[in-house]
């Protein structure tokens, strides 16, 4: 088992407590597993990939499935039990599942079948554990209300060795106490710091350097096309060492404006295409950092306007189609792939466009000095709900005013160098927020603008980075 672990540990590096943890609680399975363990984290933390490789690896009969494909409590269901039966779907039976599944109780009655019969099969010794793992599972809440509870707690209503890892990017106190049910056991995947995120991509040394191989030999550039050998030479000759200066250079500029490590694996080995350029064809000496570095600057500032750039036309076309579909404001929301701090910036926007101005101190200062409102006045005012600023629709703002909110609502305190001008102008872009005035102003200060995305969207946007945003807006107070 432990040269297993390790193995993983080296796999994935940084996270040596997550993969002990792992271990210890479903490592073995002779022992008892906890009925249930939360695992979350952020977006690109790791999550998905660690469980997977973990479960691969393990002696108990495991299905990791992802809650967005299995949208309704049947497919959940036929799912599980075609793996635990170890049932494939054949073309032969019309993909005929292991038995037709609609009910949480058949599906617990099931279960307890394959324990009397794993039992009974004691002498071909079976694995008699078992893990199901739910990514993404905070969508289970929009399934049946049983489902939850009961797969939090399988080893009481089943009577097998079963634990489920429920997977999501939201912490659990904030949503899922709210429905009831009990605290539990939860691994948490901290984002990586740059540090990490350094080890990690330097970890990656060798897949970059064979692609920038295969790559030179698929379309040589035109300056190499007789020195192909030599630039190849070059390339193996190349260190860990070598790439980790890059990277160094690299994460100065784009980590505090981007912590996704994909998209930074991503982003960093294009733009390493382009610092060893100079280095293959032999207009600069490979150990002559500094000139490397005066060569990569402009590269990386465009590549840096990039990342709040990228954005797919099929997004924008989504936007506007279905907008006003209140339905789908959830599933969009969803598939908009905003920078962590474009969406905070999203949510300073809508507060700025529904709170008024006077009420900003009170709400973000924390020693205003002023009284909270009594629950009197609260109730009275939810009342009259036509007359909510969340329902007359949005007001316009300054940028320094929505400057200020997104400093004060963003929790951690980091010296923001990126480009949050960059980041309105793609809100913008993807028409979430709209100028009212001074398009042209933007830098001396004068423009206006809107937020044009309404409470559902805003408050779901809120659910992923994990911020609650009715409890800044002044008609929920
Ligand atoms: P999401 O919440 O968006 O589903 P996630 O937490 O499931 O994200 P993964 O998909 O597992 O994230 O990871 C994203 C990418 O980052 C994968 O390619 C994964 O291999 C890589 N990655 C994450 N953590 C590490 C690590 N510690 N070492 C190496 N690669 C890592
Ligand atoms: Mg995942």
């Amino acid at each position: 088992m432990s040269s297993k672990k390790r193995s993983l540990q080296k796999k994935f590096p940084c996270r040596d407590n997550v993969i002990h943890t792992l271990y210890e609680l479903l490592g073995d399975p002779e022992e008892t597993f906890p009925p249930s363990i939360y695992f979350y984290g952020h977006s690109g933390t790791g999550k998905t990939s660690i469980l997977t490789k973990f479960l691969k690896r393990t002696h108990s009969k495991t299905i990791i499935l992802d809650c967005i494909e299995c949208y309704t409590s049947r497919i959940l269901y036929e799912n599980i039990l075609n793996k635990f039966h170890s049932h494939h779907l054949r073309k032969e039976d019309n993909f005929a599942p292991y038995m037709k599944c609609e009910t949480l109780k058949d599906f617990i009655t099931d279960l307890q079948q394959i324990g009397v019969d794993s039992d009974n099969n004691d002498e071909e010794e079976e694995t008699s554990s078992y893990i199901i793992c739910l990514d993404n599972a905070e969508r289970v809440r929009d399934m049946d209300a049983n489902i939850l509870p009961a797969f939090m707690r399988l080893p009481e209503l089943t009577g097998l060795n079963i634990c489920c890892i429920l997977v999501s990017q939201l912490p659990f106190e904030k949503y899922y106490t709210k429905m009831g049910l009990p605290e539990q056991m939860s691994i948490y995947l901290p984002q990586y710091n740059k540090n990490e995120v350094q080890k990690i991509l330097t970890d990656d040394f060798e897949r970059v350097r064979d692609r920038l191989l295969s790559r030179l030999r698929k379309n040589p550039p035109m300056q190499l096309a007789v020195d192909i050998e030599r630039a190849e030479e070059t390339i193996s000759g190349l260190t860990s060492d070598f790439y980790g200066n890059f990277l160094n250079v690299f994460l100065s500029v784009f980590y505090k404006a981007c912590r996704d490590l994909p998209e930074l694996k991503v982003v960093s080995t294009d733009c390493f295409d382009i610092y060893v350029e100079p280095v293959l064809n032999g207009t600069i000496d490979k150990n002559d950092v500094s000139r490397l570095w005066r060569h990569i600057t402009n590269p990386l500032k465009i590549a840096l306007a990039q990342v709040y750039m990228r954005m797919d036309q099929d997004t924008e076309v989504r936007v506007e189609g279905t907008f006003e579909a209140n339905q789908s404001v959830k599933k969009l929301a969803q598939s908009l792939e905003l920078p962590y701090y474009g969406k905070y910036l999203l949510i300073a926007a809508f507060l700025a466009s529904h709170n008024s101005a006077k009420e900003d101190k009170r709400l973000f200062v924390k020693h205003h000095g002023k009284q909270r409102k009594r629950l009197q006045t609260v109730n009275a005012r939810a009342k009259v709900s036509e007359k909510m600023s969340t329902s007359l629709g949005p007001k316009s703002f300054s940028i320094d005013r929505l400057l200020a909110i997104f400093y004060a609502i963003l929790d951690e305190k980091v010296g923001l160098t990126c480009n949050l001008l960059a980041q309105i102008s793609t809100l913008v872009h993807l028409k979430l927020l709209s100028y009212v005035s001074g398009e042209n102003n933007v830098v001396e200060g004068s423009a206006k603008l809107q937020c044009t995305v309404g409470l559902e969207f805003i408050l779901y946007i809120g659910k992923v980075v994990g911020f609650n945003v009715r409890q800044y807006l002044c008609d929920f107070m």
